[in-house]
């Protein structure tokens, strides 16, 4: 069997990806590869599609148990011999696995790195036919990255403890050199074929918002998505349980998930989510690693995420079955102080040495410090992110809010004046800076009781912007700050004026602002033309959702193991009316056809002929 017969026949798919072709081509001839492609771009089928063309096994290294049971199970409903090896089986279920290890019944097991030295695993590999190991998010195995886990440093060592070292084929996400060359390194890669391919995913549409009640944001915008499936992020645990109650107070059916809730209950929420009983998860980066539900269409970060590299990971969870998707992000100034306290309470192990921990911080806020440029980034933000990852783009991507907005640039000479005299005024009145908070409410004229007690209702600035509103005097202020025209006293929150305001003050130096005015542009034709280059029929389409929601609660899968939701729409564009038709479907392998075929084929002609 060609590489293409493996695809269609299993996978259902009539081409491959950019970069899988090649990356399958060098690991069929033996050679070890490290792909690098971004979440959702299709790294599985790069390492299924040669295990399924070797003689041997393959070993496929995995860091989380979730991942593992999702794959199998759509390993199995494309009829490919598959198990698991990790903490989750009992001791007998184990054993049976390892007697059908040792019978060849397998061709794609996958492995928790902690189980590769144990000491049965470890005689029973040296007697199989070992033709490939693979390594799913690679990164996990260089200390640079975000995400080291000690227990990747095993699997070099097990590798060379095999009688016959079998081709390694690692993949991973990851954007930094640093931890790309790392990986090669530490995995001792042979001469690796190296590929990087194209890290952007034109289906979603990024967008930054920075609304002044994020709540109020956040519903409007889960309205408007109330049928589809989505997940929001938080920063915290806490921030979790409030917005899944907010969510579910205003009629939405949201579950959570965070490290702080007891195994069941975690595994209960996201079984929830994956079989679309609750359309919506609120949850912290403790989730989605391994979360392979295709049919995401949103991904919310309620706060801003540590780094760019999670974000793009963790809006990656959105329209993997390359329908359009929304990844939106809620940006408020306070996010910042939320994310370096937790830089400085993150866990240090206590053996780390000092120069290590220096410089993991200093790197920790770097990626900070990069996540807020993308948060305050006026041009394109798929090109913003593109940047990061090193890959070449063009100057507007048109799927994204930027994109479709027009900035105006406006002068706030006199506005920027009003709000340095008011710190003077202050300033000369107390004795000491306050806060930039309490700058803008005595420029806006708050009745705030802290004002009166402070008297600063009695200087001369009180009040002089109290046309504008007060987000409009903030994003000034903070505009000042970024210029450098106004300080902030880290330790106590306060602001002053730096001497470079002397110039705005009275050197005749203007300032000017550029300000948000989106274009009410459609999103871009691009992002639907990626699964719809045919009319979908929504009616049929919906009628095709009830059938797979059917079959998958019959066999206790979740709905897109059955089919995702690219496959349903390009079955509703299609039409299919029989067996060679229904193969033509994007999604529809062999096995999948004789499965499911002629129930589809039937709701088809039924709808078709008005019988529905
Ligand atoms: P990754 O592991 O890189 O995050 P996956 O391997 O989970 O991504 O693939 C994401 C989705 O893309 C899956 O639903 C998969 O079936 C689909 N996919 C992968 N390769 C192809 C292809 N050549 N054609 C169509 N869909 C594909
Ligand atoms: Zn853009």
């Amino acid at each position: 069997m060609t590489k293409y017969d493996v695809l269609r026949q299993y996978f259902g798919y009539s081409s491959f990806r950019e970069g899988q072709d090649s990356l399958i081509d060098e690991i069929i001839c033996g050679r070890d590869v490290l792909g690098i492609m971004p979440t959702g771009g299709g790294k599985s089928l790069c390492y299924q599609i040669p295990a399924l063309m070797f003689r041997g096994i393959t070993f496929v290294v995995s860091p989380l148990i979730s991942l593992m049971k999702d794959q199998v199970m759509a390993l199995k409903s494309a009829n490919v011999p598959a198990a698991y090896i990790n903490s989750s089986l009992t001791y007998n279920q184990l054993l049976k696995v390892y007697d059908n290890l040792r019978a060849g019944m397998y061709k794609i097991v996958y492995i928790a790195p902690e189980r590769l030295e144990a000491e049965g695993f470890r005689d029973l590999a040296s007697a199989l036919d070992i033709a490939m190991i693979a390594v799913d998010e690679a990164h996990c195995v260089s200390q640079w990255g975000n995400d080291f886990r000690p227990s990747y440093l095993k699997i070099a060592r097990f590798i060379s403890s095999l009688p016959h070292r079998p081709v390694v084929a690692a993949f991973t996400a990851t954007a930094t050199e640093l931890v790309r060359d790392d990986i090669t390194e530490k995995l001792a890669l042979c001469a690796p074929f190296r590929i990087v391919t194209g890290f952007d995913r034109p289906n979603l549409n990024f967008e930054v918002h920075s609304p002044r009640q994020k709540k109020d944001a956040l519903i409007d915008l889960i309205r408007q998505r109330h049928d589809k499936s989505g997940i929001v992020y938080c920063q915290t645990r806490r921030n979790v349980e409030k917005i899944c109650d907010l969510l579910n107070e205003n009629g939405f059916a949201a579950t959570r998930y965070h490290a702080g809730l007891d195994d069941v209950e975690r595994v209960r929420n996201q079984e929830d989510f994956v079989y679309d009983r609750k359309n919506i998860m609120v949850a912290t980066n403790a989730f989605g690693m391994g979360i392979d539900k295709s049919n995401v269409s949103y991904v919310i970060h309620f706060n801003m995420p540590m780094s760019l590299e999670a974000y793009y990971q963790e809006a990656g969870r959105a329209g993997r079955d390359g329908a359009p998707a929304d990844c939106i992000l809620l940006y408020s100034p306070s996010d910042i102080q939320t994310a370096k306290m937790l830089l400085e309470n993150s866990d240090i192990p206590e053996d780390a040495d000092e120069e290590f921990v220096e410089l993991q911080r200093s790197l920790d806020y770097e990626r900070l410090e990069r996540m807020i440029a993308y948060c305050k980034h006026t041009g394109c933000l798929r090109g913003n992110i593109l940047d990061y990852f090193g890959e070449e783009h063009g100057e507007e991507c048109g799927n994204c809010l930027n994109c479709r907005t027009t900035f105006i640039e406006r002068d706030v000479t006199t506005e920027a004046k009003k709000i340095l005299s008011c710190i003077k005024r202050a300033k000369d009145k107390l004795g000491f800076s306050v806060g930039m908070a309490l700058i803008v409410r005595t420029l806006h004229g708050s009745r705030d009781k802290r004002i009166g007690e402070l008297g600063l209702d009695r200087i001369s600035t009180y009040g002089i912007m109290s046309e504008e509103s007060r987000s409009f005097i903030n994003d000034v202020v903070n505009h000042l700050c970024t210029l450098g025209y106004i300080g902030k006293n880290t330790e106590y929150g306060s602001v002053f004026m730096t001497e470079l305001a002397n110039d705005i003050l009275f050197g005749g130096v203007t300032v000017t602002m550029k300000f948000k005015e989106e274009r009410r542009v459609p999103k871009s034709d691009k992002s639907a033309s990626v699964s719809e280059k045919t009319v979908t029929d929504s009616g049929l389409y919906e009628h095709l959702r009830k059938l797979r929601m059917e079959i998958a609660n019959e066999q206790g899968v979740p709905a897109y193991i059955v089919f995702t939701n690219a496959t349903l729409a390009d079955m509703a564009a299609k039409k299919p009316l029989d067996m060679g038709e229904f193969l033509c479907v994007s999604g529809v392998g062999e096995q999948k056809a004789r499965a499911y075929g002629a129930r589809f084929i039937k709701a088809i002609g039924e709808y078709i002929h008005g019988n529905v």
